[in-house]
C-alpha cells in the first residue's frame, strides 16, 4: 500500500507527453514525474538517475524504521517493566479504550487530507505499515535526508486508544498489545505533523470513557512542547 504526496502521485499530461524535456518515468515505481523528483546523475544518458528520489530513499528508510523501532521497544519495555504505571487503572479499561474502532485505511485517508506528503511503506514487521514524511529535496531539519520516519501502524481494525497486556500476578503492564489510532495521531501532533484542530475536525472528539490519558498527554504536550514521549505509553 503506497500513499505518496499528491504532487508526486498525479500524472501530469504535459509532463507525460514531453518527458524528454520535463520529466521521466521512474524505473521502479513506474510513475511519470517531473525531473525535480530525480537526482542529477551525469553518468546517465538522460542526466538523471533512473529511479525517483523516494524509491532511492527506500533502503535507508527501512534502516531508519528498524533503528527507531528497536529504540521504541527498549523505551517501552523500560517504561512498563519497572513498576506500576501511574495511569495503570486507566489502561485496565480495555472495553472503554477500544472505543471507536477504525480501519487503518480510513485513518490514513483522513490524515492525508492534511498531510499530502505522508508516505507509507510496508513495515519491517509483517502486517505493519511504516509512516514517513517525504520531500523531493534533502531537508536540513531532517539532517539532510528527504524523509522522516514518523512511526508505525498496523494494517487492521484499530482500537481508538492503545491496549496493553498486563502481568496480573505482579500487577504491572508488560507491553502494548494493540496500537490505537489515537496513539498514532498523538505522535503526529507531537511531531508537528498534525494540529489538534485538524485532528478534531477529521476524527471528532475522543470517546469519553477511555480518553483520560489522551487528554492528559495532550495537556503535557501543550505545557512542555516536548516532542519526545515521556515513556511512550499513551
Ligand atoms: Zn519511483
Amino acid at each position: 500500500v503506497y500513499y505518496v504526496a499528491d504532487e508526486i502521485n498525479t500524472i501530469d499530461p504535459f509532463i507525460a507527453a514531453s518527458h524528454d524535456v520535463l520529466g521521466a518515468e521512474c524505473d521502479r515505481c513506474y510513475r511519470w514525474l517531473a525531473h525535480k523528483f530525480f537526482r542529477k546523475d551525469s553518468s546517465q544518458k538522460t542526466g538523471y538517475s533512473p529511479r525517483c528520489v523516494v524509491c532511492e530513499s527506500e533502503k535507508s528508510m527501512t534502516i531508519a524504521e528498524h533503528t527507531a523501532r528497536l529504540h521504541e521497544r527498549n523505551n517501552s519495555s523500560h517504561a512498563t517493566k519497572a513498576q506500576r504505571h501511574d495511569d495503570q487503572d486507566e489502561f485496565r479499561k480495555t472495553y472503554a479504550r477500544r472505543g471507536r474502532v477504525m480501519h487503518t485505511s480510513d485513518v490514513l485517508l483522513k490524515v492525508r487530507r492534511h498531510v499530502p506528503n505522508l508516505y507509507v511503506l510496508e513495515g519491517g514487521i509483517k502486517g505493519d505499515l511504516a509512516l514517513y514524511l517525504t520531500e523531493d529535496q534533502p531537508q536540513p531539519k531532517w539532517v539532510g535526508k528527504n524523509y522522516l520516519y514518523l512511526g508505525y501502524i498496523a494494517y487492521d481494525w484499530l482500537p481508538e486508544f492503545s491496549l496493553y497486556e498486563f502481568d496480573d500476578n505482579r500487577d504491572v503492564m508488560i507491553r502494548e498489545s494493540e496500537r490505537g489510532w489515537r496513539t498514532v495521531l498523538l505522535q503526529f501532533i507531537k511531531q508537528g505533523v498534525l494540529t489538534e484542530q485538524q485532528c478534531d475536525k477529521e476524527f471528532g472528539k475522543p470517546s469519553s470513557a477511555g480518553s483520560s490519558v489522551w487528554y492528559k498527554r495532550l495537556q503535557q504536550y501543550r505545557t512542555s512542547k516536548e516532542v519526545a514521549d515521556s515513556d511512550g505509553v499513551n
